[in-house]
C-alpha cells in the first residue's frame, strides 16, 4: 500500500507537468471468499497471486500494479489519452480472468469488480482518486458483478445510503422491528406436518416487511448480526412454546444461523441458555448452517456442532449442494438432515441433470442416514418425483409460503 501511495504520487507529478491522464483501477475479486472458506487459505493465497501475475500481464511495464488487501488489486495506467483508453483495459482484465486458474487441481474462473477513477478529471491526490475508485468498484458490484464501472460524482451519496441503512437496522433492533415468519415442512409419506422453518422479516417504517436477503449480509457486515440473530432464536422458541402449551405444534422449529453468526458467538452456550429461558424443549430445535460452515477451523466447529448435539439440537445443512464443499465433512460432524436446495428443485422434474442430482443427493443421505428436505417446491410434479426418489419432507410454497404467526396457528387448528 506504502509503495502504491509512493508511486501514484510521482506519477501524478509527473503528469501535472507533461500534461497526461492517469487512471486508477479498483479492482476487487467477486466471492473470493468463497474460495478461501471452501478451499482453503493456502489456496487462497496461491490463487492470489495467479491473479496478480495475470492483471500484471495485462498491463503496461510503465503502469503500477499492487496488491491492497485481501482480494483487493489497484492497477495505475499512467499514460492515456482518453476515459476510453481505461475501459479497455478494464475489459481486456475482467476478460483474462474468465479462462480458468488451477487451485489445488481444480479449475476455478474469478470475475473482478472493477472501479475506475480518472486524473485529472475525478480528483488530483492520490487519496482521492483511490477513493473514487473504491466507490466505483462498490457501483460496479451493486449492478451484477463482474464488471466496470467508472467514477461519477453522484456515486458518493451511496456512502450516505450506508449510513442511513445501518442506522435505520441500529433502531429496529432497539425497537425490536423484526417478526418472525413460519413455513411448514411436510412428511412425503403421510403428508402430516413435521417441523416449522422461521424466516425473519423486518418491519421497516417506510418499506413495509423487508426480506432477509436484503439486511441479513447487510447486518453481518456492519456487525448487526449478533443482536438480530439472538432476537430470531429466542422469538423462534418462545412461540413454538406457545404454541406447544396450546396443544398445537408438537413438531419443531428450525433457525437459521449465518457462518458468520456460528463462528463469532458461543452458539452452543447461548442455545442452552434460550432453551432454558423459554422452557423449549431441545429436540424441538434444529438449526440450520451452510456448508461454508463446516468448511473452516475444523476443531472448532466440531466442538461446537458436538455441543450442541449434546444438547438435543438438531442441525441441518442448507443450501446443500451450493457450495464448493468436499463431502468428508457429512460424516465427521454430527448432522441429522441434508436440505437440497431450491435451484436443483426447481426445474425438476424437466431438467434430467437436476433430476440426477436431487436423485444422488437422497441416495447418499440415506446411505449416510441423514433425512433429507427438499426445498422450494412449488407443483404436485416436484412433489410426486420427491416421493418416488424417497425424499423425506418438502417445504415450499405448494404446501404452503411463509407465513406470520397467527396465520400459521390458523393454518395448524383444525378447521372450525
Ligand atoms: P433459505 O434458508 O434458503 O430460506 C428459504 C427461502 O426460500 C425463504 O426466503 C422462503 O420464503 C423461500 N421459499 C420458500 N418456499 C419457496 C418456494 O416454493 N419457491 C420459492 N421461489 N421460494 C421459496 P426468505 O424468507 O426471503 O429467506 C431468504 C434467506 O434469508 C434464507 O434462505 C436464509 O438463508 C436467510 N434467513 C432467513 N431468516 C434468517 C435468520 O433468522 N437468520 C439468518 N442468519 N438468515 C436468515
Ligand atoms: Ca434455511
Ligand atoms: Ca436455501
Amino acid at each position: 500500500r506504502r509503495f502504491l501511495m509512493e508511486q501514484l504520487g510521482k506519477v501524478l507529478s509527473m503528469a501535472r507537468r507533461r500534461k497526461f491522464m492517469v487512471a486508477v483501477l479498483f479492482i476487487n475479486l467477486d466471492h473470493f471468499k468463497t474460495v478461501n472458506d471452501s478451499l482453503g487459505h493456502h489456496a487462497g493465497d496461491q490463487l492470489l497471486c495467479d491473479v496478480a501475475e495475470r492483471l500484471r500481464q495485462s498491463v503496461r511495464d510503465t503502469d503500477l500494479v499492487a496488491r491492497l488487501s485481501g482480494d483487493e488489486f489497484v492497477a495505475v495506467l499512467t499514460d492515456i489519452h482518453t476515459p476510453d483508453d481505461a475501459a479497455v483495459v478494464a475489459d481486456k482484465l475482467i476478460d483474462t480472468m474468465r479462462s480458468a486458474f488451477t487451485v489445488g487441481n481444480l479449475p476455478l474462473t474469478m470475475s473482478p469488480s472493477i472501479g475506475i477513477s480518472l486524473f485529472p478529471g475525478d480528483d488530483t491526490t492520490v487519496q482521492g482518486l483511490l477513493r473514487c475508485a473504491d466507490t466505483a468498484m462498490y457501483h460496479a458490484k451493486d449492478s451484477g458483478r463482474g464488471n466496470r464501472q467508472f467514477y461519477q460524482p453522484g456515486m458518493d451519496v451511496h456512502a450516505t445510503d450506508v449510513l442511513q441503512q445501518e442506522r435505520q437496522l441500529r433502531e429496529a433492533i432497539a425497537s425490536n422491528a423484526f417478526v418472525l415468519h413460519y413455513q411448514p415442512q411436510i412428511c412425503l409419506a403421510d403428508g402430516s406436518l413435521k417441523g416449522f422453518e422461521a424466516l425473519v422479516r423486518w418491519r421497516h417504517p417506510e418499506r413495509g416487511l423487508v426480506g432477509p436477503d436484503e439486511f441479513i449480509t447487510f447486518s453481518e457486515s456492519r456487525g448487526l448480526i449478533t443482536p438480530i440473530g439472538r432476537w430470531v432464536m429466542h422469538e423462534a422458541c418462545r412461540q413454538l412454546k406457545a404454541w406447544q402449551d396450546e396443544g398445537l405444534a408438537m413438531v419443531p422449529v428450525a433457525v437459521n444461523l449465518s457462518a458468520l453468526e456460528f463462528r463469532q458467538r458461543d452458539v452452543a452456550g447461548e442455545i442452552a441458555a434460550v432453551l432454558h429461558a423459554t422452557g423449549l424443549e431441545p429436540r424441538f430445535l434444529e438449526i440450520e448452517l451452510t456448508e461454508s460452515v463446516l468448511m473452516h477451523h475444523t476443531g472448532q466447529v466440531l466442538e461446537t456442532l458436538n455441543a450442541i448435539k449434546a444438547l438435543g439440537v438438531g442441525v441441518t445443512i442448507d443450501d446443500f449442494g451450493t457450495g464448493y464443499s468436499s463431502l468428508a465433512y457429512l460424516k465427521r460432524y454430527p448432522i441429522d438432515k441434508l436440505k437440497i436446495d431450491r435451484s436443483f428443485v426447481m426445474d425438476t422434474p424437466q431438467s434430467a441433470d437436476d433430476v440426477a442430482i436431487v436423485t444422488a443427493i437422497i441416495q447418499m443421505g440415506h446411505s449416510l442416514q441423514l433425512k433429507t428436505v427438499a426445498e422450494g417446491v412449488e407443483t404436485a410434479e416436484q412433489k410426486e418425483l420427491l416421493h418416488r426418489l424417497g425424499c423425506d419432507l418438502v417445504q415450499g410454497f405448494l404446501v404452503s409460503a411463509p407465513m406470520d404467526a397467527q396465520a400459521t396457528q390458523r393454518w395448524m387448528s383444525p378447521q372450525g
